[in-house]
């Protein structure tokens, strides 16, 4: 069989996505890979794939216990042979598995890098024939990236002690050119294929509010979303608390998950969400990596978040199964004030990591404040920058108001000036604004001809100080108190010809207070529309598929993707063969279920 023919057969896709084709490819020559792809983008099916059509075993070596499980259980609902080994397994299940193992049971083997050098596996790996050992969440195993696990290192330890070299692959999210070589050069990689695919994500849809009222504009968020599963996440554990606690009350079926429970509650309640007992999860970053649901439609950041990093990969577990999502970041003053805070007053940081920290928070604040597409901004920051503007963002679709501020942003800048470029944003409003007090007396700023010469209001200053930035008429330092100084195209700005035009948000758009009464309903993005599917059919096949996800004890998604249901609708197959047809239905789900689905299309039809 052809690898495409194993993905239809097995995965019931009929097309390779971009980048997959090229990593199959090499892999199954024998050439080791690496594949950096966002979340989302379809790495599993890279190993899984070729795993399949080598004659001998594939190791995979994964960080996280309840990811393996899924994905297992995921394989197995395909009719795939594969097993995880890991501590959640006893010893007698451990060594029963390997024994199956060693019978040429599984083609894929999921283990958690602890188990690699245990005399155990060792034995087992010295007698089996491993064709591959594949690497997942590869950016683990450098010291360069922000989640380096010790456990990784066994990783070429392991390999140098089998008799063949398998081909290593290794597939990660997030890697920086330092992380990605370092991945290289960890494992040894020999000349390998290396594919990094684009990072954007183009089923989600980029919103930015800076309501006063966060609570509110969740609620509004939300009422245009029941029935569709989404993480809140939240800085602090007591605002996890108080947000999960305020949902329930109004009626919403949410649950919590922070480092402050216990394992047996954080475990029980990543599963309510899993299996869609729970809709809605209210987290801390602790929650996440790992989390392979697919038909999380939309997360909410009720915080800002300390980076775009941070902000991008937890706005990535959204939308997994390609269908639209919505990515919504309730930003406020105040996060900055708490983000700067924490970074300050971290005790495991240098003062030069303190310095990169506060750096990359400025970037973020600059993401929050920007009138540009927020898709260009995020790519341009991963260092992507040819993109045109998306069209799916909030800034997109927001009409702004071009107001001509020369004559203020001159006085902004002469203003900076002449206090020497040594006070924040405030105090440069003060100045402006003639406010008479103490701090301007004891610095006798009271006494500059630019003292008292603006009629704006503070907000209007301080708005116009923010978009000077963004321009680069000014710059904010990367400090505690960020100072303002003269930018690069100051001079520019006081040239007699000069016409500085801010783009400012009009009421309902963006980052303004005004809401109009729809903004928060789902959005249908130009490029990446729901299909026009009939939303009863859909929702009697989404019942079908909760009550035998119910019965099998399986997350709902692993039945069929949320996608594969809508594609149902589409095509509307009446029988088997033609059931076939739909994305996602390989044959031993089509066996499977396929006659209980096609009743109920038949069923609808009539
Ligand atoms: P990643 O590990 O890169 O985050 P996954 O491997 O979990 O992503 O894949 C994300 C989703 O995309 C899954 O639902 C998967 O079934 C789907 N997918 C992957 N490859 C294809 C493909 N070639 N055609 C259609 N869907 C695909
Ligand atoms: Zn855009």
């Amino acid at each position: 069989m052809t690898a495409r023919e194993v993905l239809k057969q097995n995965f019931g896709y009929s097309e390779f996505r971009a980048g997959q084709e090229e990593l199959v490819g090499a892999i199954l020559s024998g050439q080791d890979a690496l594949g950096i792809m966002p979340t989302g983008a379809g790495k599993s099916l890279c190993f899984q794939v070729p795993g399949l059509m080598f004659g001998g075993i594939t190791l995979i070596v994964s960080p996280l216990i309840s990811l393996m499980k899924d994905q297992v259980n995921a394989l197995v609902q395909e009719g795939i042979a594969a097993a995880y080994i890991n501590s959640s397994l006893t010893e007698r299940q451990v060594a029963r598995a390997l024994e199956n193992a060693a019978g040429g049971m599984y083609k894929l083997i999921y283990i958690a890098p602890e188990r690699l050098l245990t005399s155990e596996f060792l034995h087992f790996a010295h007698h089996a024939d491993i064709a591959m050992l594949t690497v997942d969440e590869a950016h683990c195993i450098s010291q360069w990236g922000q989640d380096f696990r010790p456990s990784y290192t066994a990783i070429p330890a392991f390999i140098a002690q089998l008799q063949r070299r398998p081909v290593v692959s290794a597939f990660t999210a997030t890697a920086t050119p330092s992380v990605r070589d370092d991945i290289v050069a960890q494992l040894q990689m020999k000349s390998p294929q290396v594919l990094i695919s684009g990072f954007d994500r183009p089923n989600l849809y980029f919103d930015l509010k800076n309501d006063r009222d966060k609570y509110a504009a969740l609620l509004a968020f939300l009422a245009e979303r029941r029935g569709s599963s989404g993480i809140v996440y939240c800085a602090t554990r007591a605002t996890v608390e108080e947000v999960c606690e305020s949902l329930c009350r109004d009626g919403y079926v949410a649950s919590r998950y922070h480092a402050g429970l216990s394992d047996d509650e954080r475990h029980g309640n990543q599963d309510d969400f899993l299996y869609d007992r729970a809709l809605i999860m209210v987290a801390t970053n602790a929650f996440g990596m790992g989390i392979d649901k697919s038909n999380v439609s939309f997360v909410v950041h009720y915080n800002m978040p300390k980076d775009i990093e941070g902000y991008y990969q937890e706005a990535g577990r959204a939308g997994r199964d390609g269908e639209p999502a919505n990515c919504l970041l309730l930003y406020s003053r105040g996060d900055v004030q708490k983000n700067m805070w924490m970074i300050n007053n971290a005790s495991d940081a240098d003062e030069t990591i303190k310095a990169r920290n506060i750096e990359r928070l400025h970037i973020m604040e600059r993401l929050c404040t920007t009138s540009e597409c927020l898709r260009k901004h995020i790519l341009e920051y991963f260092g992507e920058s040819t993109i045109e503007n998306c069209g799916n963002c909030i800034n997109c679709e927001t009409e702004f108001i071009e107001t001509n501020i020369t004559p203020d942003a001159q006085q902004i800048i002469s203003c900076v000036t002449r206090m020497g470029e040594r006070f924040g944003a405030k105090m440069v409003a003060d100045v402006l604004r003639g406010m008479n007090n103490a701090k301007v007396q004891s610095f006798k700023l009271n006494k500059f001809t630019t003292f008292g010469i603006s009629k704006k209001s503070a907000v209007t200053i301080a708005e116009m100080i923010d978009f000077m930035i963004s321009e680069e008429y000014l710059i904010k330092t990367a400090e505690k108190f960020p100072i303002i100084k003269l930018g690069s195209r100051a001079k520019e700005a006081l040239q007699a010809d000069a016409a500085i035009i801010m783009r400012g948000k009009k009421s309902g758009g963006g980052a303004s207070n005004g809401e109009t009464s729809n903004s928060y309903a789902p959005r249908v993005a130009k490029t990446f529309g729901k299909h026009a599917v009939n939303t009863l059919l859909l929702a009697a096949l989404k019942e079908l598929r909760l009550r035998i996800a119910r019965e099998q004890k399986l997350p709902a998604f692993v039945i069929f993707h949320d996608s594969t249901l809508t594609d149902m609708c589409m095509k509307l197959p009446t029988t088997i063969d033609a059931l076939l047809e739909v994305s996602g239905v390989g044959k031993v789900k089509a066996d499977k279920y396929g006659a209980e689905f096609v009743a109920e299309i038949c069923k609808f039809i009539k």
